[in-house]
């Protein structure tokens, strides 16, 4: 079994040291820097001039400076900006400051593995890629508690990338929770194709048909909603916490019955081989050409597929189910955060 790296196999000393800059302050930006700046690092936001959130960090307690001169003052450069931005900013403001011995660190692969971005061959290249979504790795690390993280490293001039890596994912909280290292390809292949064939793309595909069946048999929309949305969590949490087979303890023999049988029926051998033509295309870059070529056409494709979404009969029964069922709990948490992406401090 790979090794996990947790806090009492961490020195910090060395990250500790060193002047680092966070830039963008978005979903991942905002929690690093602050968990960064309460662990007792030297931190900077990197922010493009005239941007809003200077005056949202100073209210946070963060030192912000313009994209170029955070990384001219940094030894640690954390690009936390989307994957299709990175390019250019990183041409034009942090190229010039790339100096011998700094450090260029991602929290996806994308940008190194595609090879949009390519640094000088005397600076280290590392990652520490947090699982889970930025809100998450800020309150899970103000309630002592952290996100687990995946390192790895591309280049490493100063022979001391390693130590860097897992001091920072340790001052973020990830050694709370353990840390694992990988490649840069391993952590951007598999992220890409998690994210497309299974948690997003795949859940989301299963869920709308799963819907869509039982409307087209009669049945009305907000039941189907209960029973093909809104359980989903619930299931998922159980098995986030103990695995399938803690899931099938919990729910009726019944369900577990039905899963077994009906189960390999939805999903066959015909959609694990597309499956496997996704992780093909992203292996050989057809997904993060097509990606980047939609990002540069104003996300045209990605706009209209959203809007086309949105307009999903199941999105429109959930809406006005979940403003009936006003859920306050702990569990609505995820609606602050989709409402603040953007700028978080
Ligand atoms: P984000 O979409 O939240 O945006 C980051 C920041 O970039 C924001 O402050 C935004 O204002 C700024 N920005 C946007 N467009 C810009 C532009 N054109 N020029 C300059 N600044 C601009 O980003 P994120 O989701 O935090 O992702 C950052 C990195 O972390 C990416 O590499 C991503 O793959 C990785 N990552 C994200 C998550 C996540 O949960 N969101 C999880 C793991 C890794
Ligand atoms: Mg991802």
């Amino acid at each position: 079994m790979t090794q996990m790296y947790y806090d009492a196999d961490i020195d910090t000393a060395k990250i500790l040291g060193k002047k680092i800059a966070v830039m963008g302050v978005g979903s991942q930006g905002h929690a690093h820097a602050l968990n960064l700046q309460d662990s007792g690092a030297e931190v900077v936001v990197g922010l493009r001039d005239g941007s809003s959130s200077f005056d949202k960090c100073e209210k946070a307690g963060l030192k912000a400076m313009s994209f170029g001169d955070a990384s001219a003052w940094a030894d640690v450069i954390m690009m936390l900006l989307p994957d299709p931005v990175q390019k250019s900013v990183y041409e034009k403001d942090i190229a010039p400051n790339m100096t011998e011995g700094k450090s260029l660190v991602f929290a996806h692969g994308f940008n190194i593995r595609f090879d949009l971005i390519t640094p000088p061959e005397n600076v280290d290249v590392w990652m520490v890629a947090p699982k889970g979504p930025g809100h998450r790795v800020r309150t899970t690390y103000t309630s002592g508690f952290g996100v687990p993280a995946l390192i790895a490293i591309e280049q490493n001039h100063s022979g001391e990338a390693k130590d860097l890596a897992l001091g920072y994912a340790k001052l973020i909280g990830a050694g709370r929770a353990g840390i694992l290292e990988t490649t840069f390809t391993e952590e951007t292949e598999t992220d890409l194709f998690g994210e497309q064939a299974v948690l997003c793309g795949g859940t989301c595909e299963l869920v709308k048909a799963g819907f869509e069946v039982l409307i087209e048999a009669g049945y009305k929309p907000e039941v189907a909603y209960f029973e093909c949305l809104h359980e989903l969590k619930l299931i998922v949490d159980l098995m986030a916490e103990g695995g399938m087979a803690a899931m099938r303890y919990s729910i009726s023999e019944t369900a577990e019955f039905g899963d077994y049988v009906s189960g390999p029926r939805v999903i066959d051998a015909d959609t694990k081989a597309r499956m496997k033509d996704i992780l093909a295309d992203i292996q050989n870059g057809k997904f993060a050409k097509d990606f980047i070529a939609d990002s540069d056409d104003g996300f045209a494709g990605l706009k209209r597929m959203r809007a086309e979404n949105a307009e999903h009969p199941i999105e429109v029964t959930g809406k006005k189910l979940r403003d009936m069922m006003k859920i306050t709990g702990s569990d609505s948490g995820d609606d602050n955060f989709n409402a603040s992406t953007e700028s978080q401090c």
